[in-house]
């Protein structure tokens, strides 16, 4: 890195590097309360207190680094430690580590903040371990219920509260917690997770509003039978529904401007030489609008079952996770985003969901920086950004907390 890379920016981001990160492909496995995600959590922790930072933890494993500064509610940055399977190094821990630096910046420069300031880390951002994303802001803003989460469970068979406790968080009887009297405002710094900030020429950019997207669970059921010995016209064939439901969700989200992905798919027995017995895949989709994510889902859901009635095969889905449309504070990406020595910084809309969605969604006043990706490629080990990008993100977050906070 250069010279004028802060050096803690530097450090933090090294510290970091090999946390959880697969000598095969480069990515990372950083699933929530596994080891090496509480590696990165004491990592943080270490961080906070090196910094003279007040640390507040939360009964979900949420944490707050504050600096106890002025009066009222706080200003809050941050983002999250947790990775998806075989992510990025990008996705979560930017956020974290620019939250450092720009604490730290503001104090070298002796800014005397009117409110206090806090960092933040939350809990299973990713869902990639209990299937709902933006866990741990959900359960701490109440938006999901500890009753709700109660029946979450990994894909083997661990209780959400069992995986907690393994790791010496005793969860009981826990209530939502954080609110906008808690809050004067949140702000997450993101990778972007697109190429819209390549096409426009800009480093940083302020989110507008966060596209409606849902998980949905296809269960298909045929019957097992011999690979060889059944001619093809007798099978109930489920992997055949699954095979034209992978592609007519494609089609159907091409077409309409919107995103469907198949990326997961469990079959059973999971057998080279059956007919298998079940398919289960879950889809991924996000849409400009409610609306719009209601129809794709619906459109898809009556083609697959049209190919299972051919088929066979039975089929049901079930909507797993579902998350409306956010509209950022308009008000408060102005502020941001507005009157810079660069120019404004644009203002533009992401598919991906983030906590700062969810504690909007809750009132608490939000909005999130994006710090621009080359490739646009995210949750994948070839996610990136340059240093310079990450350091114009550094010094973005530094201003931006000197404004929200004065
Ligand atoms: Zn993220």
């Amino acid at each position: 890195m250069e010279a004028s890379v802060p050096d803690h920016f530097e450090q933090m981001w090294r510290d970091l590097e090999p946390l959880g990160r697969s000598p095969r492909s480069g990515g990372y496995f950083r699933q929530p309360f596994g080891s090496a995600e509480r590696e990165l959590d004491a990592w943080f922790v270490e961080q906070a207190t090196a910094r003279g930072l007040r640390l507040e933890t939360d009964a979900f494993g949420n944490r707050v680094a504050w600096w106890d500064a002025g009066t009222g509610p706080g200003v809050v940055t941050g983002s999250h430690l947790d990775s998806v399977l075989d992510g990025g190094a990008y996705d979560g821990p930017l956020g974290v580590v620019t939250a450092l630096s720009a604490v730290e910046l503001l104090r070298e420069r002796g800014f005397r903040p009117a409110r206090p300031i806090g960092v933040s880390v939350f809990v299973e951002e990713e869902g990639s371990r209990f299937g709902l994303a933006c866990l741990g802001s959900r359960l701490a803003t109440g938006a999901t219920s500890w009753e709700q989460a109660g029946a979450l469970r990994d894909r083997d068979g661990v209780r959400l509260d069992e995986a907690m406790a393994a790791q010496g968080l005793e969860v009981e009887n826990p209530q939502p917690w954080l609110g906008s009297e808690h809050l004067a405002c949140f702000v997450e710094l993101h990778v972007e997770q697109g190429r819209d900030l390549v096409d426009r020429g800009a480093a940083i950019g302020v989110a507008s509003r966060i596209w409606p997207h849902g998980r949905y669970r296809f269960d298909i059921a045929g019957s097992p039978n011999h690979a060889g010995t059944t001619r093809m016209e007798d099978r109930q064939d489920p992997m055949l529904t699954y095979a034209m439901t992978a592609l007519a969700a494609n089609k159907q989200a091409r077409v309409a401007g919107q995103r469907a992905t198949f990326g997961r798919v469990d079959t059973q027995p999971n057998s080279t030489n059956s007919v298998p017995s079940a398919v289960t895949a879950w889809m991924d989709a996000r849409c400009e609008t409610d609306e719009a994510l209601a129809e794709l889902v619906a459109t898809i859901t009556r083609l697959a079952e049209e190919r299972a009635s051919r088929d066979g095969t039975t089929l049901s889905v079930t909507a797993e996770s579902v998350s409306g449309a956010v509209d950022f504070d308009p008000s408060l990406a102005r502020r941001i985003a507005v009157d810079h020595e660069t120019g404004d910084w644009p203002i533009l809309p992401t598919q991906a969901g983030h906590d700062a969605g969810i504690l909007s969604a809750q009132g608490i006043p939000s909005a999130m920086l994006f710090v621009r990706n080359p490739t646009g490629v995210s949750h994948s080990p070839a996610e990136h950004a340059e240093v310079p990008d990450c350091l114009a993100g550094v010094d973005a977050l530094t201003a931006t907390l000197e404004r929200l906070a004065s």
